[in-house]
C-alpha cells in the first residue's frame, strides 16, 4: 500500500505540499517554514518532487578547467581565503604564458568549458582581460568560456575607462560565452556592509546581470552560506534572484555555496553542518520555481553530501575541476588543485542510483562514442577536504 504524502512530510507541511504538487509558487513564509522544519526528509522529499518532474533521475556534469588568473585584490572581504594578504596565499598574477601554459596541461582532455574567476587587481589593464578570453578560445577552439564575476565586470571597465555595456560587448567579441555569477554572496545590505563592503551592492550587481541579459550572455547565480547571514536573508535571496529571473530569464543555474571559514577572518565560525547544505540545496530548489538547474558544487559540499544532495533537488554536480584554487592551496603559485577524473563523477551519480548525464556549459547532452561508460563501481570516493 503506497504511503500517503502526510506520513512522509507532517502534518504541518502539506500545505506547502499541495503547493509543490501544484506547482503554485511558494511564498516567503513558506521558504522560512522549509528552513526551520525539524524534519530535513520532508524538506528533501518536497524538493525531489520538483527535481524529477523536471529532470527524472538525470545528474549533470561537465569537464571543465577552473583559472585563477590572479589573487591580488583589493576589495578584503572578510570570509574570503583565497586573495593574497600577510601570512596567507602569496601572490600572483598569471601572465598570458601561464596560462597557455596551464591550458596544455590538460589538452588532451576534451573539456567543454573553462571557468576563469580572480581577484580585483588593479595592475591588470583592460587588454589583459580581451587576451586572456582570445587566448582560451585559440587554445581551445569550441570550448565555452565561462567567466568573471560582476565584481570584476565592473573593475574591467573601469580598466578600459568604458561603460559595463561596452566592456560586456568587447568581451563577447573576444570570445566571452557566458557569467558565472558570484560576487554578491547574499543580496542583503547589512552582510553587504559587515563582510564585503569595498565590493558591488545589490542593485549594482543586478545592473551587470540585466546588462549581460540584454546582450544575450547567459549566467549563473549562486549565495554564500553559512556565515553571518539570517535565514530571512537566505530566503531574500532567493526571492530576489527569482524576481530578476521573472524579468531576464537568462539565468541557467543556481549554486548555493556552503561557506569555508579556514584561512578566513571568519575562522570562529563553525562550518555549516550536512544538514544545512542538504536544507538549503531544497529550499533553493522550491523556492526558485523559475531556475531550471539547482547545482552541487562537489568541492564545496564534499562527494558525500553531494551523492545526498541529487535526492535532495540538486540535478547538477558541477564538473571535473581541474585546477580549483579558491577554497584550497598548494601548486607552483602554494595552491592545491583538486579534480575527479570523467569515471569519478559518473561513479558519484550512479553509485547512489542516479543517471549521469556529461553536458556542456548550456545543458546541451554530450554523447561520446570513443569513451564508453565505466560500470560503476561501489568503492569509496574521494571526498573533498574540509
Ligand atoms: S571574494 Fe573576490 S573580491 Fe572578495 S577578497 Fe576574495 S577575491 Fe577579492
Amino acid at each position: 500500500m503506497p504511503i500517503s504524502p502526510e506520513r512522509i512530510v507532517g502534518a504541518d507541511l502539506m500545505d506547502i505540499h499541495d503547493k509543490v504538487v501544484a506547482g503554485t509558487r511558494l511564498s516567503f513564509e513558506d521558504g522560512l517554514r522549509l528552513f526551520k522544519s525539524p524534519n530535513l526528509t520532508a524538506v528533501g522529499y518536497l524538493a525531489n518532487i520538483d527535481r524529477e518532474r523536471r529532470h527524472g533521475g538525470r545528474t549533470y556534469y561537465v569537464r571543465n578547467q577552473h583559472i585563477n588568473y590572479t589573487n591580488i585584490c583589493n576589495k578584503f572581504c572578510k570570509f574570503c581565503s583565497f586573495y593574497a594578504k600577510k601570512g596567507g596565499p602569496a601572490p600572483y598574477e598569471m601572465s598570458l604564458d601561464e596560462v597557455k601554459r596551464r591550458l596544455e596541461w590538460h589538452k588532451d582532455v576534451p573539456l567543454t568549458e573553462i571557468h576563469m574567476v580572480g581577484g580585483i587587481n588593479p595592475r591588470l589593464p583592460y587588454q589583459y582581460y580581451l587576451d586572456l578570453v582570445r587566448l582560451v578560445k585559440d587554445s581551445r577552439p569550441g570550448v565555452h568560456v565561462k567567466a568573471f564575476t560582476a565584481v570584476e565586470i565592473v573593475e574591467i571597465a573601469r580598466q578600459g575607462k568604458v561603460t559595463i555595456e561596452q566592456a560586456l560587448a568587447d568581451l563577447i567579441e573576444a570570445g566571452l560565452d557566458s557569467l558565472p555569477g558570484g560576487g554578491i554572496e547574499v543580496l542583503s545590505d547589512r552582510v553587504h556592509e559587515e563582510l564585503f563592503g569595498r565590493k558591488l551592492r545589490g542593485e549594482e550587481w543586478k545592473m551587470v546581470a540585466r546588462a549581460a541579459a540584454q546582450l544575450g550572455l547567459k549566467q549563473y547565480a549562486t549565495m554564500l552560506y553559512g556565515h553571518i547571514e539570517t535565514l530571512e536573508e537566505r530566503v531574500d535571496h532567493l526571492i530576489q534572484l527569482r524576481e530578476l529571473q521573472d524579468e531576464t530569464g537568462h539565468f541557467l543555474t543556481f549554486t548555493p555555496l556552503s561557506f569555508h571559514p579556514e584561512g578566513t577572518e571568519l575562522e570562529h565560525i563553525e562550518h555549516a553542518t550536512a544538514d544545512d547544505d542538504l536544507r538549503t540545496i531544497a529550499v533553493s530548489r522550491l523556492m526558485l520555481d523559475n531556475f531550471e538547474h539547482i547545482k552541487s558544487f562537489w568541492i564545496m559540499n564534499t562527494v558525500p553530501v553531494t551523492q545526498a544532495a541529487i535526492w535532495y533537488g540538486a540535478d547538477d554536480v558541477d564538473g571535473t575541476v581541474h585546477e580549483y584554487e579558491i577554497t584550497y592551496k598548494d601548486d607552483d603559485f602554494g595552491n592545491k588543485s583538486q579534480a575527479l577524473t570523467r569515471d569519478n563523477m559518473i561513479r558519484m551519480i550512479e553509485e547512489v542510483g542516479r543517471i549521469a548525464v556529461e553536458r556542456d556549459s548550456l545543458y546541451n547532452e554530450i554523447v561520446r562514442d570513443d569513451e564508453p561508460v565505466p560500470e560503476p563501481k561501489m568503492t569509496a570516493l574521494p571526498m573533498a577536504k574540509v
